[in-house]
């Protein structure tokens, strides 16, 4: 009887009563027996609710997670898609189970999937099972959308499936093209505030700062390469009396007229022309010799009067005018030289110029008797004038 009562009780276990135990009253074999199965019944109704429970923390992550999750079997064929698949992809889990994976893919991808799976399954070579990658995926109103794509294989009774977690990244891949564009325009601005840094506001040339820079820079590459360096420092006549006359504004489109013409003639590499500040202009010429120098002083005073621009007040002309100190220094024969002497000379060159009747030239190579500014007779002995 108690053996039956023992069997008895297991059918009602089987039959989900589970809560029904063995009344043990005695301490022979069928007690013993009994305890035992009593124990067992325990252990199961423990291990169950565990199942149940890990379950359903399961189920509740698979239902809210913001990622869409969706498993497929080894033809490709959803078996089944997560909540946040509707917000993901647009379609309802239901509406996806039984359909074919590669619906929620773009060509070319979309119609290669299958033979992926199939070369997968066959040769156990993994292009993307086991490691995250940037996909683009296709929503149900076919829009394509960035998205980070994570694959995992399980087997479930024995059969081979695959579940994707899928995250949408339209809106950090907007954010970083943001950002690129934020830090494209924001070294554009710097680029910009450079150039302005470096510019004569009134005309668009290089303004004092940079030609101090650049013929700093030009003095040590001269010395560098042995080469000759000459700078051409040029003024406007009697550009006070243009002022008086015409007045500022037209003082002013001048001085834009001359420096732009002026950028039409420096243009071989390394040549370099800025405003001085006024009416002087400086200009750079890397490589000229005292003869390319006077060429190119030349060049620049008829350019001058080939603008023909009306002076009603000039005692030399009645247009505007100009006039040039020129100096060249030649590192192979001369001492090393500050950037600052080299424009004292020009300027003492360009008095000279002044003093000798304006509208000209006067050049000299680089002196000491010149840049010692003590006596301008002292230059003016080496002078030519051209023009
Ligand atoms: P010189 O032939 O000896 O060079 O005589 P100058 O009158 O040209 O020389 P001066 O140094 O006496 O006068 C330079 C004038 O340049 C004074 C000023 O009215 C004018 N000037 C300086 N800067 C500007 C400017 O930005 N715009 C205009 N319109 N005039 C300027
Ligand atoms: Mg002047
Ligand atoms: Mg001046």
């Amino acid at each position: 009887r108690r053996a039956a009562n023992i069997s008895s009780l297991m059918k009602q276990f089987s039959a989900g009563n589970r809560s029904t135990r063995l009344l043990v009253k005695r301490r022979d074999e069928i007690g013993e027996l009994s305890r035992s199965v009593n124990k067992l019944l325990d252990k199961i109704v423990d291990d169950e609710k565990e199942i149940r429970d890990a379950h359903e923390r399961l189920h509740a992550l698979f239902d809210n997670v913001i990622d869409s999750v969706i498993v497929i079997n080894s033809r490709g064929i959803i078996e089944s898609a997560n909540p946040a698949t509707a917000k993901v992809f647009g379609y309802h889990p239901e509406e996806l189970i039984g359909r074919n994976v590669s619906v929620l893919m773009p060509e070319p991808v979309s119609s290669e999937h299958d033979q992926y799976i199939a070369n997968y399954t066959r040769t156990g070579v993994k292009k993307i099972i086991g490691s995250g990658r940037k996909v683009e995926a296709r929503h149900k109103s076919g829009r394509l959308f960035p998205a980070d794509l994570a694959i995992s294989e399980m087997y479930v009774k024995g059969e081979r499936l695959f579940t994707g977690i899928l995250s949408d990244i339209s809106e950090q891949e907007a954010l970083k093209a943001q950002m690129a564009k934020a830090n494209e325009d924001l070294s554009l601005a710097n680029q910009r505030l450079e150039e302005l840094a470096r510019t004569d506001k009134l005309t668009g040339i290089f303004n004092r700062g940079h030609f101090d820079e650049t013929l700093n820079s030009e003095i040590a590459r001269a010395t560098r390469n042995s080469l000759p360096l000459s700078l051409l420092l040029l003024d406007v006549d009697y550009f006070k009396r243009f002022n008086d006359h015409y007045g500022h504004l037209d003082g002013d489109n001048c001085l834009r007229e001359i420096a732009s013409s002026l950028m039409r003639v420096c243009k071989r590499s390394g040549e370099t022309v800025a405003r001085y500040g006024g009416e002087e202009f400086p200009i750079i010429l890397p490589h000229l010799d005292l003869e390319g120098a006077r060429c190119k002083a030349e060049e620049v005073i008829q350019l001058v009067r080939d603008l023909q621009i009306p002076h009603a007040k000039s005692a030399i002309s009645n247009q505007v005018t100009i006039s040039i100190g020129a100096v060249t220094w030649q590192p192979a024969s001369q001492r090393p030289i500050e950037s600052a002497e080299l424009v004292k000379s020009a300027d003492i060159l360009l008095y000279a110029a002044k003093a000798g009747g304006r509208n000209q030239a006067c050049q000299d190579k680089f002196t000491t008797t010149g840049t010692s500014g003590r006596k301008i007779s002292g230059v003016k002995a080496h002078l030519r004038s051209i023009g």
